[in-house]
């Protein structure tokens, strides 16, 4: 549980959320910052006021163009900060998501043009997140399919996974399913389980699980 939630926060939640294809609403942001729904309600009102999100009348929540250049400036940072902890000093890369969660807040503009010279632009984050976050129908668009929707058959490779969920991450790890790694779908099972091999091995997810991690034709 989180101490204080920033208005960032609250921003790039908003931006992520609509990047997952989810219902941007009081109750999806209270479970993705994991605050109660009156600090939600409370929040949403001061970002309206300042300008920075809008509501439809079914509560439904927009980032106004000024509060998506603020969403975007942190997610740009979390997105070096990853790159930072994974590239410069070689951190796991399940475990960076927090660390940035964390960091991101602290980087100043100098830093942050540091942290470009150093990394360089535009490669994707250890989850194989852009720094850009594209909703859904633009994967599909791109011919990424999340891996319980793949062909079975034919090679795949995994383009990017859900970051927000460390015990998925670090569960994928275990079985070497990392943005990068080859896979080969081997079977939809009835139990509505897939088999795929990756790593010389065969493995087994849920389709649940499966929903979180993108795929292309390698
Ligand atoms: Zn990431």
């Amino acid at each position: 549980m989180k101490i204080t939630v920033s208005k960032e926060d609250y921003l790039k939640a908003i931006a992520e959320a609509e990047a997952e294809g989810e219902p941007v609403i009081a109750a999806t942001l209270a479970k993705w910052l994991g605050v109660s729904p009156p600090a939600v309600t409370m929040s949403t009102r001061r970002l309206k006021r300042d300008g920075l999100i809008e509501a439809d009348p079914g509560g439904h929540l927009r980032l106004t163009g000024e509060g998506r250049k603020i969403a975007d400036r942190i997610l740009n940072r979390h997105h070096l900060i990853e790159r930072m902890l994974v590239e410069v000093f070689g951190m796991e890369w399940y475990k960076v998501h927090d660390e940035a969660e964390r960091l991101e807040h602290a980087v100043s503009e100098d830093f942050e043009k540091l942290l470009v010279r150093k990394l360089g632009d535009g490669a994707a984050c250890p989850h194989g997140n852009q720094a850009e976050v594209y909703p859904p129908a633009e994967r599909r668009r791109r011919g990424w399919t999340t891996l319980d929707e793949a062909r079975a058959g034919g090679a795949l490779e995994v383009v990017s996974v859900y970051e927000r969920d460390r015990k998925l991450l670090e569960f994928l790890d275990g079985i070497a399913l990392r943005p990068g790694a080859s896979l080969e779908l081997v079977a939809r099972n009835y139990d509505d389980t897939i088999s795929f091999r990756v790593g010389g091995r065969m493995s087994q997810l849920s389709s649940a699980v499966a929903r979180k991690v993108w795929v292309k034709p390698a």
